[in-house]
C-alpha cells in the first residue's frame, strides 16, 4: 500500500518500477543469519587451510636445502637427516587436505540451504504480487530468477567464501614470510603487483558490464522458448514452428554474441595476467639469482620464496577470475532480491469479513472508472454504475473489448478501480479481506478454465481445500461431472494433463464449475462460461450453471445472447458504460443496441438464436 501512496500523480495504480535494481544487502544479512555460526566455522577451517598452504613453502625450501647439502658433500644419511622435515610436511598436506574437505562441506551445507530459503521466499513474493505486475511481466523471466539466478547467486557465494578466503589470506601470509625470507625481492613484488591488479580491475569493470547484458539476453531467450512451449497448441494450430524457431534462434545468436564478446574479453584478461605473472617469476629468478650469487639469499629461501611467490601468484589469478564470479553473482542476487523487496498494492489478506448469516451478496458498481496499470492512458470503463441484487442474476452483454471482464476482474479485486468503488453488501471492497471474499464469497468460471496437471479430484478440491470426498462428489454432481469422471478408469484419480490438456473443452467447464462451487460462493461470476463450447457440450453445462445459479447473486457476462435469456436483468455495456438496462422483452421492445446485437446474432447462429 505504501507503493501506491508514494506516488502522489495519477495513475493511482503506478506498475511496480523496474529499475536496475541494486544489490539489497539488508535481505542478504537476512538469509545469511541463520547460518552465521557455521558460517563462522567454514571461514576459521578455511583459514586454516591457508595458513597451512603458507607453512609448505617453507618447510620445502628447508628439504631443499638440505638436498643441496647433500649434493655438495655427500656426507651423513639423507634419510635420517630429511625424515623429520618429510613427515612434517606430510602432516602438514593431510591437515590441509582435511580442513580443505572441512571447509567445502560447510559450505555446500550453507550455500544449499539459502538457496532453498531464497527460493521459497521468492517464489512466495511473486505469487502475491499483484496481477497488474504479472500483465508486465513474462513468466520466463520469473522462472528464470528462481532457478537460473539463484544458482548463480549460491555458487559465486560459495566460491568468495572458499577461494576468496582463501586466497587472500594466502596472499597475506605469503608476503610475509616472503619478506622474512628476503625484504628486497619482496618490496619488487609489490611494487609490481598491485600495479597489474589495478589494470585488471579496470578490466573487470568493463567485463562486469558486458556480463549483465550477457545474462539478460539469456533470460530473453529463455523467454521465447517458455512462451513457445507452453502454448505449443497454439503454436501447432498456426503452423508457427518455424517462426518460434526463427525467433528463438535470434535470440540466441544474440546470447551468443554477447557471450563471445564476454568470452574473448575474459580470455584477454586471463592471457594478460599470465604473461604478466610469468615474468614475474622470470624476474623473481633473475634478481634472486644475484642476490644467492652475492651471498645475500641461500639457494633454499629462493627455492622457499619462488615457491611462495608461486601461492601469491595462483591466487592471485584465483582472485581475477573471482571477481567476475562476484560481479556475475551480485547482479544475479540482485534479480533474485529484487522482487523480494517489492511489496504489492493489493494485499492477499486482512482486512475484515462479512459472518456468512449476515452475508447478503449484493454488488454494486458505483461510477467506477478503469484503466489497466500497463495501459494507464485507455480507459476501460468510465463512471460504471451496475447493481447486483442478493440472489438475482443479472446478464451483462456487449461487444467483445467491451471491458466485461475488466468488470468480473474488478469484482475478484484483481485490481482497484482508478475511481468510483466497488461494494459487497454496502461495504467498500477495498476494506474487505481479499483472501475472504476471492477464497468464500465469489465464484468464478471463465472461458477458458485452468486446470493443474494433478488429479480430478484435487483440481476440485482446489476450491476447498478442506473440503471431505462427499463434498467433492457433490459438487461434482451438481455441476454434471460426476457422470464422466466416472467413466474414466481411474474416476476420481484420474490425472488431467498439464493444464487440462487430455479432457474435452465441456469436460475442463464442468470441473472447473464443480471448482468454484464447492466453496458455495455467494456471488458467481460466469464469464463465457459457455462461449468455447459446442452445442451440445454448452447444453450440458448450461444445465449445470442453470442449478448452480439458483439463489446465488450471479454476473453472466455473455457474448452468445442464447445463455442470457435466464437473467432477471439485462445490462448492455459499450465504450466501458452502461448504455441499456432491461429485461430481455423490454430491450427487443426498445429497439436499441440489444435489439440490434440479437438481430446480428440471429444472421449469424440462426439455429442457436432461433427460440428468441
Ligand atoms: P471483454 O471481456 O468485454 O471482451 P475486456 O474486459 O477483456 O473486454 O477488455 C477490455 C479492454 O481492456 C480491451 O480493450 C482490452 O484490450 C483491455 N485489456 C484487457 N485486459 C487487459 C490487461 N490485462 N492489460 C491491459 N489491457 C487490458
Ligand atoms: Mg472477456
Amino acid at each position: 500500500l505504501a507503493l501506491c501512496e508514494a506516488r502522489e500523480a495519477p495513475p493511482a495504480h503506478p506498475i511496480p518500477r523496474v529499475t536496475q535494481s541494486q544489490f539489497n544487502w539488508q535481505l542478504f544479512w537476512h538469509f545469511l543469519r541463520p547460518y552465521l555460526l557455521l558460517l563462522g566455522a567454514a571461514i576459521v577451517l578455511a583459514l586454516g587451510a591457508a595458513l597451512v598452504n603458507v607453512q609448505i613453502p617453507l618447510t620445502l625450501g628447508q628439504l631443499v636445502e638440505v638436498v643441496a647439502k647433500y649434493t655438495r658433500d655427500h656426507v651423513g644419511s639423507f634419510v635420517s637427516e630429511s625424515w623429520n622435515l618429510s613427515t612434517h610436511l606430510l602432516i602438514l598436506y593431510g591437515v590441509q587436505g582435511l580442513l580443505t574437505f572441512g571447509y567445502l562441506v560447510l559450505l555446500s551445507h550453507i550455500g544449499e540451504r539459502m538457496a532453498v530459503d531464497m527460493r521459497r521466499a521468492l517464489f512466495s513474493s511473486l505469487l502475491r504480487q499483484d496481477i497488474a505486475f504479472f500483465d508486465a511481466k513474462r513468466t520466463g523471466q520469473l522462472v528464470s530468477r528462481l532457478t537460473t539466478d539463484v544458482q548463480e547467486f549460491k555458487s559465486s557465494f560459495k566460491l568468495v567464501v572458499s577461494q576468496g578466503l582463501r586466497s587472500c589470506t594466502q596472499i597475506a601470509g605469503c608476503l610475509v614470510s616472503l619478506s622474512m625470507l628476503s625484504p628486497r625481492l619482496t618490496l619488487l613484488l609489490m611494487i609490481v603487483t598491485p600495479t597489474l591488479m589495478g589494470i585488471g580491475t579496470l578490466m573487470g569493470s568493463s567485463l562486469r558490464k558486458l556480463s549483465r547484458l550477457c545474462q539478460e539476453q539469456v533470460a530473453r531467450a529463455t523467454g521465447v522458448a517458455d512462451e513457445a512451449l507452453g502454448n505449443v497448441r497454439t503454436v501447432r494450430a498456426f503452423a508457427m514452428e518455424q517462426r518460434e524457431e526463427e525467433h528463438y534462434g535470434a535470440e540466441l545468436e544474440r546470447c551468443r554474441t554477447k557471450a563471445e564478446e564476454l568470452g574473448r574479453g575474459i580470455a584477454l584478461f586471463q592471457g594478460l595476467s599470465n604473461i604478466a605473472f610469468n615474468c614475474m617469476v622470470l624476474g623473481t629468478l633473475l634478481v634472486g639469482g644475484s642476490l644467492v650469487a652475492g651471498q645475500q639469499l641461500t639457494g633454499g629461501d629462493l627455492m622457499s620464496f619462488l615457491v611462495a611467490s608461486q601461492t601469491v601468484q595462483r591466487s592471485m589469478a584465483n582472485l581475477s577470475v573471482l571477481f567476475g564470479q562476484v560481479v556475475r553473482g551480485l547482479s544475479a542476487g540482485a534479480r533474485v532480491f529484487e522482487y523480494m523487496a517489492l511489496s504489492p498494492c493489493i494485499p492477499l489478506s486482512g482486512g475484515h469479513s462479512i459472518p456468512k448469516e449476515q452475508l447478503q451478496g449484493c454488488v454494486t458498481f458505483q461510477d467506477v472508472s478503469f484503466s489497466y496499470p500497463c495501459r494507464p492512458g485507455f480507459q476501460v470503463l468510465k463512471d460504471f454504475t451496475l447493481t447486483l441484487p442478493p440472489g438475482k442474476i443479472v446478464a451483462l452483454v456487449g461487444q467483445s473489448g467491451g471491458g466485461k471482464t475488466t468488470v468480473a476482474s474488478l469484482l475478484e479485486r484483481f485490481y482497484d478501480p482508478t475511481a468510483g468503488m466497488v461494494t459487497l453488501d454496502g461495504h467498500d471492497l477495498r476494506t474487505l479481506d481479499p483472501s475472504w471474499l476471492r477464497g468464500q464469497v465469489i465464484g468464478f468460471i471463465s472461458q477458458e478454465p485452468v486446470l493443474f496437471g494433478t488429479t480430478i479430484r484435487e483440481n476440485i478440491r482446489f476450491g476447498k481445500l478442506e473440503a471431505s470426498d462427499e463434498e467433492v462428489y457433490a459438487a461434482a454432481r451438481e455441476a454434471n461431472a460426476h457422470k464422466f469422471i466416472c467413466s474414466f478408469p481411474d474416476g476420481y484419480d484420474t490425472i488431467v494433463g498439464e493444464r487440462g490438456t487430455t479432457l474435452s473443452g465441456g469436460q475442463k467447464q464442468r470441473l472447473a464449475i464443480a471448482r468454484a462451487l464447492i466453496k458455495q460462493p455467494t456471488v458467481l461470476i460466469l464469464d463465457e462460461a459457455t462461449s468455447a463450447l459446442d452445442a451440445e457440450s454448452e447444453r450440458v453445462v448450461q444445465e449445470a450453471l442453470d442449478r448452480a445459479s439458483a439463489g446465488r447473486t450471479v454476473l453472466i457476462i455473455a457474448h452468445r445472447l442464447s445463455t442470457v435469456r435466464a437473467a432477471h436483468h439485462i445490462v448492455v455495456m459499450a465504450n466501458g458504460q452502461v448504455c441499456e438496462a432491461g429485461t430481455h422483452e423490454e430491450l427487443l421492445r426498445k429497439g436499441g443496441l440489444y435489439a440490434e446485437l440479437i438481430r446480428r446474432q440471429a444472421l449469424d447462429t440462426p439455429l442457436l438464436s432461433a427460440p428468441l
